[in-house]
């Protein structure tokens, strides 16, 4: 290909829809600090997910790390390695003990039947992870949670507007963080929250990220700062006003790609669900049986200017960090997706063509061998 085709491109308003949200912000010259552009962003993401309690963060990260110190979370929590090094480090970074579950073979999500053997009397929590968007068993790990009375958290970064039988994934456990970072289906240059169905939690949020202020003369906590400023809020205005545009143009690329590669050979999706709504915020693809290795078919779209992502190798329980750390349990389908899987190219403002040319290059080097190899 001509041009180099990143996994992902950041979605962006027109220029002058920017400039236009952010010029009050010369006359006000309040530019953080839960200002106007963050206190309008904040109802309106409430009214995009439909849930009730939403805080801004500076990004998604700290807002994890903040949901889990405002839990009060202790000892071990539950979590799954098949993400992104983010989740496990706000558990470490509280000073708690991540315990790797296994996922799901289809899915990618944690595999709720093994949870109740790694529960113990040390157990605080589960943080599972929506990955790719793909919606975690909530119901069981719901019914898991009450009978040991556990907290459940979510990292919904890639599930931003994602819905089950028309519920918003917002409103699953007792909290969810979702990710803002220019990456993201939804964004704001940098930046995240928390939704949360206790709205003393959400109060609390905004005190810890702001220092534990509680007035101009009382600081109750001991906060930090992680708030979202007016530039950041006023790009989410914009964005939340283009999203389910956006969301559109990603699932015309999404389809043509299970156009071309759902049929073939040694290759796996993992296709939404009937009762879903996805965003189609990635596409996953897991070489299982084809014809040439995850890192063959890597290195052959390199070569073709297209730059698709290894998400997520390595796990994070096998990260450099964490060598010999933690009870290294053993999670053998997190271990052979992780080997086997390919993040291709998806973003609004792809065009089918690439998408093409990309399906058609796995193409020509899965038949090349089929050729080679007598049957
Ligand atoms: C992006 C991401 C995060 C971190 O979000 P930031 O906004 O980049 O700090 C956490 N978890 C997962 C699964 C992510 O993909």
């Amino acid at each position: 290909m001509n041009h180099p085709v990143q996994v992902t491109r950041s979605s962006m308003p027109g220029f002058d829809e920017y400039i236009e949200e952010i010029k009050e912000l010369w006359e006000t010259q309040w530019l953080t600090n839960m200002g106007v552009k963050h206190t309008r962003l904040e109802v309106e993401l409430a009214r995009y997910l439909n849930t009730s309690n939403v805080a801004l963060f500076a990004n998604g990260h700290l807002a994890l790390e903040y949901i889990i110190a405002a839990l009060n979370l202790k000892g071990e929590v539950i979590t799954t390695p098949f993400t992104f090094a983010s989740t496990t480090h706000a558990i470490v970074r509280n000073g708690l003990t991540p315990i790797f579950c296994d996922i799901n073979p289809d899915d990618y999500t944690i595999q709720t039947e093994y949870l109740e053997s790694l529960i113990t009397e040390k157990t605080s929590a589960i943080i599972p992870v929506h990955v790719y968007g793909n919606v975690c068993n909530v119901k069981e790990i719901e019914r898991i949670a009450k009978k040991y009375k556990l907290k459940v958290i979510y990292d919904a970064a890639h599930a931003f507007g994602v819905t089950v039988n028309g519920e918003g994934v917002a409103n699953f456990g007792d909290a969810s963080m979702f990710s803002f970072h220019a990456t993201k289906v939804f964004n704001t240059i940098e930046g995240g929250a928390i939704t949360c169905a206790d709205s003393s939690i959400s109060e609390l949020l905004n005190t810890y990220k702001n220092f534990g202020i509680t007035g101009p003369e009382t600081v109750k906590y001991i906060g930090g700062n992680a708030k979202m400023n007016e530039f950041q809020a006023a790009m989410g205005i914009c964005n939340l006003r283009n999203v389910d545009q956006e969301i559109k143009k990603r699932e015309k690329n999404y389809n043509r790609y299970v156009e071309h590669l759902s049929e073939m050979k040694g290759i796996k999706l993992s296709l939404p669900p009937k009762n879903t709504k996805s965003n189609f915020a990635y596409l996953p693809v897991v070489f299982d049986g084809f014809s040439r290795s995850r890192n063959e078919i890597f290195e052959e779209l390199k070569k073709q200017n297209i730059f698709a992502r290894k998400y997520f190798y390595p796990l994070t329980n096998s990260l450099e960090c964490y060598q010999g750390k933690f009870i290294p349990n053993h999670t053998p389908v997190a271990e052979y997706i992780a080997e086997n899987v390919l993040t291709l190219p998806l973003y609004a403002d792809l065009n089918l063509e690439d998408v093409d040319k990309i399906c058609a290059i796995i193409k020509t080097h899965h038949q090349n061998l089929q050729l080679i190899i007598p049957r």
